[in-house]
């Protein structure tokens, strides 16, 4: 179905409680000619409340984290893995941590509160702070993977007294419990435990820390941390373990902003969450301070105010009055004390024990459910009407305005050759390339649809998944030509996604020492880039398909699966980590591959793209006149893959690449095994898979292993049988 085109953007950065709700509003009543990006470093946002459960290990990282790709995914949102350094509110522009800039023209921010550290000398150095989250698991992963000294108690201390502090005290004290590790947990409070919490209920989680051992040292301030010491006035406790759950601060990158905060670097905001100074800014959850109503930082109020936010960022587009969001009077407090108990409160009443434990995690698993099962999107009508409104002009007609264009490629700077003599910004009808004698030219061209909607990753995908052609032949890379189809959206941001794809994809050019030198662009149903490629080589030292000998050991050098995540992607079905892992194994380049290669003797190579691993060796072995032995087991996999081929999910290109197995003898147990789907998934961006002597293959796989390469001997080179591919 075809939708109006976009004509402004609304960037969401932060994937906190606040957001994940607003992009499931959105995504049930979308705003109209508005695309929606969201902008978070992580692909798994943490629901806080279940944070001390997946401590204490009563959940998993699945059922305590939303995982946002997919999400966005079917909201129709693109995301963007990054963390955002800088906002220029009055260029309506953002800056993200890989250097790039990206413009808006509404922006909401939803990106949470740290524990304020940096008021602490030493905090920061000594401490675990225990947000951000993610950064928080992984240093308490590598506390539970510590070996303890033998017959030693680890020393923890825990800065905080408030909710959080409290609970995770406790979920310490469980983990640890359960893992039979001694541990002496202190929890030190600057003033009272529990601070603004009824006395009945302080007394219960009062009790249950006495129960655990935990000794609370109220009214005590830390002023300085040193090595595993804490300093207060009259007081120094050691410790062998810091957590850090204080009061909390803001962003300290929103400083020179514009933007009006108050001292914490909390953004100051009207009663319908809209920034006092910037209209075009909303922020949410603990990263805003209403005026003249400071709250609590809890995660019930981002939650709360998301149905405010996405309300009044729809009027704010379309010109109408926004709503004011007030705060519940009162509202359900539920703290848990690890191992299956909790205490709570609602105004005077305070209710505890392990019943309330169940309700909580009865509540938060719904909350969670709400972003695990996702409903089928109804298109809106104002969105879904247009379907042929929009006539699109072809042949010429289908060129990106030359405005976009200059906007978009102003700025870029490819490297450049001696031999080029007219390249990107000659202004020649054709770029002019001097070739040298002796050298030989080789040329490639890929070009795909996107298969994830953000340029910049995009381009350095597609860059890095022409190049490879070239690294397959042993050739370098010299120069470029771009072609890429824009959707059909308003100029300007057509403009923003065309400077985004090309400046990311030049930088991987770049690094590739490949020089752009001109391109063409138009409009399309869908984002889609290419790049023709022109590597030079001597004959002597080429790669090719054929030229494998009989007893030659095959190594391929990335994991398969990248067609099977993509493909449960679009189905809502992979994982973040799935996802994650195989953009990774696509923005890795195959060029130290091949340098790789060349120096032990290899000849005969390929790279693994869109026929599968077994239509590419079937190529190698047609052209070397052999077969070949594939070790089936030996075959690496992408994180993931294994459990979606199960669930049934494979790419659309399957049943076409499947032919191949016609030409394959394949060991009985294999039949009707899930590794026969991995062996024919097409692969964007894959790796290289080379024919390396027996004699060479060890010192090749240690040399490839020493330059982080995840390559793998997966079979061999056989004399030429009947049927050409063997799996065993
Ligand atoms: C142990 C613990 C337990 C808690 N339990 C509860 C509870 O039971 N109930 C409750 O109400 N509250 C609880 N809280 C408080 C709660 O965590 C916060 O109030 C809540 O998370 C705030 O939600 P938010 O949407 O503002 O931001 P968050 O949920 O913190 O999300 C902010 C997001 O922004 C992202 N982000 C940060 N910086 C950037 C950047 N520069 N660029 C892009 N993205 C960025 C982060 O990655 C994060 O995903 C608890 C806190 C702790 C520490």
């Amino acid at each position: 179905m075809q939708s109006l085109p976009a004509k402004q953007d609304l960037i969401l950065v932060g994937g906190g409680h606040s957001h994940a709700l607003v992009i499931r509003m959105l995504a049930m009543n979308p705003l109209p000619e508005t695309r929606l990006t969201l902008i978070s470093p992580d692909s798994l946002a943490p629901y806080s409340g279940m944070l001390p459960g997946l401590i204490s290990g009563h959940y998993s990282i699945t059922d305590s984290h939303i995982d946002l790709p997919r999400l966005c995914q079917w909201a129709g949102v693109r995301f963007i893995r990054a963390r955002t350094t800088a906002l220029d509110a009055h260029l309506r522009r953002l800056t993200l941590n890989d250097g790039s800039q990206i413009n808006y023209d509404w922006l909401s921010l939803d990106i949470g509160s740290t524990p304020a550290l940096d008021q602490v000398p030493g905090a920061r150095e000594h401490g675990i702070a225990v947000k951000p989250v993610a950064h928080f698991r992984h240093r308490w992963q590598e506390f539970l993977d510590q070996t303890p000294k033998h017959n030693t108690t680890t020393r923890i201390a825990v800065v905080g007294g408030g909710a959080g502090g409290t609970e995770i005290a406790l979920a310490l004290h469980t983990a640890l419990a359960r893992r039979g590790r001694a541990a002496n947990i202190q929890l030190i409070c600057g003033s009272e435990l529990l601070p603004g919490y009824p006395p009945r209920l302080q007394r219960a989680m009062a009790q249950r820390l006495a129960n655990a051992s935990i000794d609370v040292i109220s009214q005590c301030r830390i002023t300085r941390v040193t090595e595993q010491c804490l300093h207060a006035d009259n007081l120094t406790l050691n410790f062998d373990t810091l957590f850090w759950c204080t009061g909390a601060s803001g962003a300290g990158w929103l400083a020179d902003s514009g933007l009006e905060l108050d001292d914490n670097h909390f953004i100051r905001v009207e009663a319908t969450l809209q920034s006092i100074n910037q209209p075009t800014i909303f922020a949410a959850g603990d990263c805003a301070v209403i005026e003249q109503q400071p709250l609590p930082r809890a995660g019930v109020y981002a939650v709360r105010q998301a149905k405010v936010l996405a309300a009044n960022l729809r009027s704010a587009l379309t010109g109408s009055p926004l709503k004011i969001w007030r705060p519940q009077k009162r509202f359900l407090s539920l703290l848990s004390a690890g191992n299956g108990d909790a205490a709570g409160n609602r105004g005077i009443l305070t209710v505890q024990g392990s019943w309330v434990w169940r309700w909580k995690d009865r509540i938060d698993r719904r909350f969670m459910a709400m972003f695990e099962q996702l409903p089928q999107r109804q298109m809106s009508a104002s969105i879904a009407s247009t379907e042929h409104d929009i006539q699109r002009c072809a042949g010429c007609g289908a060129k990106v305005g030359s405005e976009a264009l200059q906007q978009a490629l102003s700025g870029l700077q490819p490297v450049t050759h001696n031999n080029i003599m007219a390249g990107l910004n000659a202004r020649e009808d054709a770029s002019i390339i001097r070739w040298p004698s002796g050298q030989l030219l080789l040329q490639s061209q890929d070009f795909f649809p996107a298969f994830i909607d953000e340029p910049a990753l995009f381009g350095r995908i597609s860059v890095l998944h022409s190049l490879s052609d070239l690294y397959a032949m042993n050739a370098q890379p010299h120069s470029a030509l771009a072609t890429v189809s824009l959707p059909v959206n308003h100029q300007v941001l057509q403009s923003r996604d065309l400077k985004r794809l090309m400046r990311a994809a030049v930088d991987e050019l770049n690094e590739a020492g490949c020089a752009l030198v001109g391109g063409h662009t138009l409009e399309g149903p869908q984002l889609a880039a290419g790049f023709a490629v022109n590597g030079s080589g001597r004959e002597d030292t080429l790669f090719h398909k054929g030229g494998g000998v009989a007893g030659d050991r095959l190594i391929l050098t990335k994991p398969l699966g990248t067609g099977i995540i993509l493909a449960g992607l679009m189905q809502h079905i992979s994982r973040a980590p799935a996802v994650d892992g195989a953009l990774e194994s696509m923005l890795q380049s195959n060029a130290a591959a091949a340098a790789i290669f060349s120096k032990h003797g290899v000849r005969s190579c390929t790279d693994i793209t869109g026929f599968g691993l077994l239509g590419h060796l079937l190529e190698m072995c047609q052209a070397s006149g052999l077969s070949a032995e594939l070790e089936c087991e030996t075959v690496p996999t992408l994180t993931g893959v294994m459990a979606l081929i199960q669930r049934g999910v494979h790419s659309t290109l399957k049943t076409a690449n499947d032919a191949v197995l016609t030409q394959t003898d394949c060991a009985t147990r294999l039949l009707m095994h899930p590794l026969l789907t991995l062996l024919t998934d097409p692969q964007t961006s894959g790796g290289l898979l080379a024919a390396v002597s027996a004699q060479q293959v060890d010192g090749c796989l240690q040399t490839l292993k020493s330059a982080g390469i995840v390559a793998v001997d997966i079979g061999k080179l056989k004399p030429r049988q009947t049927r050409l591919l063997k799996l065993v």
